[in-house]
């Protein structure tokens, strides 16, 4: 990035407005780009403390912090070298309008996917991941998820918006295989007679190897296209205060960067990373490892598409 008033390429601060200080579009159809970011400060389906909203200019502010490493410890390639990358900012909508939110934003994720374009979602809270997973099946049909929380988000609950529902819906709507499906980081409570997808909950992921998780994880999708969806509460609180509802014995930073790293090679064809809600957040705690999933996931995109 370059400025009128000075250098700023060297600056670990200035003018952090946009994921990774990536280029700023508009028009996402005049840009060639492999990977397109955009914020979706959405958090109308929250059912416990608001604010996921303000989480994408969070996560684009902390990652200035990340953006100086031409190759990121500890991978073995300049990620840029291998892909390009635009932020297309925030998606907007009329204020208190989720029907509108939800139809526009599968038309908008559709139209960039169609033109061969990989989206990442930085949330908001995980009710976007629904939208976003009924434009993705269009392009790519049923999907394997991969599905990091300390909710399995499948309940029921015959609300329309609501954050811990996604998952019930989008198997029944025929948008991911449950069979292909894993879910990481579970502690709170959920129907298991009738659970199809596969859990590594909180207490098995804390004690097992990060390669063995991986390892389970590449097995259950196997070679169908994978779809990462990454709710900040799956971490600790200890790492990640600044979300909804955060939930104690959850993942270490550290343990899931290793998991995320193992994962290369599965054939993901879609990620977001969602849940970051500022104002609960202490010294960009949460911001920080948000952006730094975020960033691990495009690194993983960039080892299998783009060698
Ligand atoms: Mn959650
Ligand atoms: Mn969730």
């Amino acid at each position: 990035m370059s400025s009128l008033f000075g250098c700023v390429d060297h600056s670990l601060y200035s003018n952090g407005m946009t994921f990774l200080r990536r280029p700023m579009v508009q028009n996402i159809n005049a840009i060639e780009a492999d990977v397109v970011v955009l914020g979706l400060p959405f958090d109308l389906a929250t059912s416990g403390r608001p604010g996921a909203r303000l989480g994408p200019d969070a996560i684009r502010r902390a990652s200035v912090h990340l953006a100086w490493e031409d190759t990121k410890y500890p991978w073995t390639f300049p990620l840029f070298e291998r892909l390009t990358m635009a932020d297309a900012g925030d998606f907007t909508y009329p204020v208190g309008d989720p029907e509108y939110f939800t139809a526009q934003l599968e038309m908008a994720a559709e139209q960039i996917l169609r033109q061969g374009k990989t989206l990442l979602g930085l949330g908001g809270d995980h009710f976007v991941t629904l939208p976003l997973l009924r434009a993705h099946a269009k392009v790519h049909g049923k999907m394997a998820l991969v599905h990091f929380d300390a909710h399995t988000d499948t309940y029921s609950n015959g609300s329309r918006f609501d954050h811990g529902t996604m998952f019930y819906h989008a198997p029944m709507e025929g948008l991911i295989d449950v069979n292909h499906s894993i879910q990481l980081g579970i502690r709170t409570d959920f129907d298991q007679s009738k659970h199809e997808f596969a859990v590594i909950d909180a207490m098995q992921a804390n004690d097992l190897h990060a390669n063995d998780i991986a390892a389970q994880i590449i097995e259950r999708v196997g070679d169908l296209p994978v779809y990462l969806t990454f709710d900040i509460d799956c971490l600790d609180p200890a790492f990640a205060p600044g979300t909804g509802t955060p939930v104690c014995g959850g993942l270490t930073s550290d343990k899931v960067l290793k998991i995320l790293r193992a994962l290369k090679g599965i054939n993901m064809v879609g990620m977001d990373v969602v849940e970051v809600s500022p104002s609960y957040d202490q010294s960009e705690l949460t911001a920080i490892a948000a952006a730094t999933i975020a960033s691990e996931l495009l690194h993983l995109w960039a080892f299998k598409h783009k060698y």
